[in-house]
């Protein structure tokens, strides 16, 4: 099976690719990882990234497809992928359509709301980086690591200004994606979160149940 996974930052795309790599096997493909481990390592495509990054501008795509082949290339035969990350414009599902075939799109569907009682209840930790909610992951003694002991804190972006923002950007990316997909009749398996957070089990299980219908698991 080979998917693109669509969610807007903290819709937990995390959570479900680890699920869909336990249950089927299939090869993540994180463009944002590959592309922050290749900076972090300083190859010669992390000094271009960071070249890039550093004027402040976009990876062109020509660079990102040459990372995305590369990364392809390395998808063990008979075994599928699912791609986070990428396409991002249409113009970049047009030129994957020429270097991969897709079967089927998993959309994450969370309110703005939800997202954002997330994403502020988040704290992590300073010295070991564990990650903790306020609501539903409380470490043990407020403030402090259940694992190091070490002080918890908010991330600066955690707040809600940017995170409006960049679920902002999110949408404004995305639907021309999801339009153009289903111009193309691609099959969707779409998790939709109501007005209440839910655990995503039951939501994995729904993923995986419509998977079996598609014959893709
Ligand atoms: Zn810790």
């Amino acid at each position: 099976m080979n998917a693109i996974i669509f969610g807007a930052p903290g819709a937990g795309k995390g959570t479900y690719s680890t699920r869909m790599q336990n249950q089927l096997g299939v090869d993540v493909i994180a463009m944002g990882d590959i592309f922050r481990e290749s900076v972090k390592q300083n190859t010669e495509l992390g000094k271009k990234v960071k070249s890039y990054v550093e004027k402040g501008a976009l990876v062109p795509d020509a660079v990102v497809v040459e990372v995305l082949k590369d990364r392809l290339s390395k998808v063990p035969k008979g075994k599928g992928f699912l791609l986070d990350g990428f396409p991002r414009t249409v113009d970049q599902a047009d030129t994957l359509e020429k270097i991969a075939k897709i079967d089927v799109i998993l959309q994450l569907d969370v309110p703005d709301k939800i997202i954002i009682e997330r994403l502020t209840s988040r704290r992590l930790c300073k010295n070991c980086g564990a990650v903790y909610n306020i609501r539903f992951l409380k470490p043990k003694k407020e403030g402090v690591c259940d694992k190091c002991s070490g002080p918890l804190y908010q991330r600066a972006d955690d707040n809600e200004e940017v995170i409006k923002n960049r679920l902002q950007v999110y949408k404004t990316q995305t639907e021309p994606l999801i339009a153009y997909y289903k111009k193309k009749k691609m099959p969707f398996i779409v998790n939709v979160t109501k007005t209440i957070d839910q655990p995503p089990e039951p939501m994995v299980e729904h993923m995986m149940a419509e998977l079996k219908k598609l014959k893709l698991a």
